[in-house]
This record gives structure tokens, C-alpha cells and sequence, in this order.
């Protein structure tokens, strides 16, 4: 994990955690995920790249929404997708 810090991580002042402990689109699609990654925009929560169907990542591309947060429990970090970027919380 890298230590480069972007101004979309700097901008996040107070983050978003996952009203719900599931992706939307998976549960839409009845697909399944690994991990849980929420959007710090729009604050929706959605699946990680080590999942089929990586939407957390889809959505960053066509919402234009940089910064999720990982929902998994004990993990406290962001990641910027177009600066590959991260930082602990
Ligand atoms: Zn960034
Ligand atoms: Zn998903
Ligand atoms: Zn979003």
C-alpha cells in the first residue's frame, strides 16, 4: 500500500461507512463479492476488485466518484482509484 496522499483524499473530512453490509449491484444481479468498498461521494456501498464483478470500481469509472472507503470491519483507509492513492485513517 502506497503513502501517496491526492487532494481527493485530503478533501474527505469525515468518512462514509456502509448504511448496509452488502453491494447493491450484486444483490441486484444475484452475483456474489469478497470484500465491500463504499463510495465516498455518493456513499453507496459497493464490491472490490477481488470480486467478479469488481462494481466498486465500474462505478468510480462512470460515476467520476475517485475515493471509496474499505467497509470491511477493522479496515480504516481510502483509495483514490485514479491517483492510486491510499491513506489509513
Ligand atoms: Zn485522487
Ligand atoms: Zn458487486
Ligand atoms: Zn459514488
Amino acid at each position: 500500500m502506497t503513502t501517496t496522499i491526492c487532494e481527493h483524499l485530503t478533501a474527505v473530512t469525515t468518512v462514509k461507512g456502509a448504511e448496509r453490509r452488502e453491494c447493491v449491484e450484486c444483490v441486484r444481479i444475484g452475483g456474489e463479492w469478497v470484500h465491500l468498498r463504499t463510495c465516498q461521494t455518493c456513499g453507496v456501498t459497493l464490491c472490490c476488485d477481488s470480486s467478479p464483478h469488481r462494481h466498486a470500481s465500474a462505478h468510480a469509472r462512470t460515476a467520476g466518484h475517485p475515493v471509496i472507503a474499505s467497509a470491511e470491519p477493522g479496515e480504516r483507509w481510502l483509495y483514490c482509484y485514479p491517483d492510486d492513492a491510499s491513506v489509513e485513517y
